[in-house]
Order: structure tokens, then sequence, then C-alpha cells
């Protein structure tokens, strides 16, 4: 499947937004072995001249007690064995919450490139919460607002060096 980005988190963060963002209507028509029909988790996305498949996970964590334990079970773990590239995401207007701690203790384990994606910097005084996400000890901060594109190009440039 070539080069995979896949986009993580707990609800809310934004990821099907940066998701549709970035495959624009390309959904991609998975061929997949174990028959799962997945499809609407996946599209194509291009930057430059480098073409990639994201994944968005999450999309179907219904009603548990345990949020994170339902969401990290199937896809979540999934995405992230298939991953190449892994944005981690987490949201400016929550600050660093327990639940990103339990994802990131997951997301570190995996021994892959790991992006960590502050969204909802929808304003420069918002893009300076990235402070606090470095305390989650995976690396670099990129601010973005995944609703009006800010900062989506410069994550882009740093998710291709990957491949
Ligand atoms: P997911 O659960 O992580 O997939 O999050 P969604 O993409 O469904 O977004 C959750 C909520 O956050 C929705 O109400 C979105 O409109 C909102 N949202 C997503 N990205 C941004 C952003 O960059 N800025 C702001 N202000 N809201 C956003
Ligand atoms: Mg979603």
């Amino acid at each position: 499947m070539g080069n995979i980005v896949a986009i993580v988190g707990r609800p809310n963060v934004g990821k099907s937004t940066l998701f549709n963002r970035l495959i624009e209507g390309k959904k991609a028509i998975m061929d997949n072995e174990s028959g799962v029909t997945r499809d609407r988790h996946y599209g194509y996305g291009e930057w430059t001249d480098k073409h990639f498949t994201v994944i968005d996970t999450g999309g179907y964590v219904t009603g548990s007690d345990d949020v994170f334990e339902e969401a990290i079970r199937s896809q979540v773990r999934e995405a992230l064995e298939e991953a190449s590239v892994i944005l981690f995401m987490v949201d400016c207007h929550d600050g660093l919450t327990g639940l990103d701690q339990d994802f990131a203790r997951v997301v570190r384990g995996m021994k892959k490139p790991v992006l960590v994606v502050a969204n909802k910097a929808d304003t420069t005084e918002k893009a300076h919460m990235v402070g606090e996400f470095y305390g989650l000890g995976l690396g670099d901060v990129y601010p973005i607002s995944s609703a009006n594109g800010s900062g989506t190009g410069e994550l882009l440039d740093e998710v291709i060096k990957h491949f």
C-alpha cells in the first residue's frame, strides 16, 4: 500500500476533519484480505509529488464507559501497525488530558515516526498552547487548524520526509 499516514487520538480532537482535508474527497476503495469493509476509514492524499494513504480512526467508538479501551483494541491498533507515519492529534482548546496521556503511551511503544499535531490552533493565541504538548515526550509539536487549514502545509512537509 506504500506510504501510510494514520491519524490517532482521543475523540473530538478533529481527526476526521483533518482526514477529510487531506484526502479532498479521494476515498479509497481498498482490497482487503480480511473481507472487512473499511473503505470509509481510508483515503488518498498527495503533497508535492508524494502520494499516500490516510487512515482515519475512532469513528466507530460507541457508548463504552472505557473509551480508551474500546478505541485502542481494534482499529487504532490496526492503523498503528500499518502506519509509516503516525499523526497523534491533541486539542489546543482542551489542552493535555489524561486520555491523551493514555494514547501517547501506546503510540510511544510503536517505535515509528510520530508527529504530535496540536489541532484547533485557529488563532495565534491558541497556537501558543503547543508548549504543554511537548510534555508528552513525543518530540516536535505541529500546531494546525483542520478547520481553516493553517499549519497543514508545514505538517505535510514534515510527513513526507518520513516516506
Ligand atoms: P474526531 O472525533 O477526532 O474525528 O473529531 P472531528 O473531526 O469529528 O471534530 C470534532 C469537533 O471539532 C467538530 O465539531 C469539528 O468541527 C471540530 N473541529 C475540528 N477541527 C477543528 C479546528 O481546527 N478548529 C476548531 N475550532 N474546531 C475544529
Ligand atoms: Mg472522527
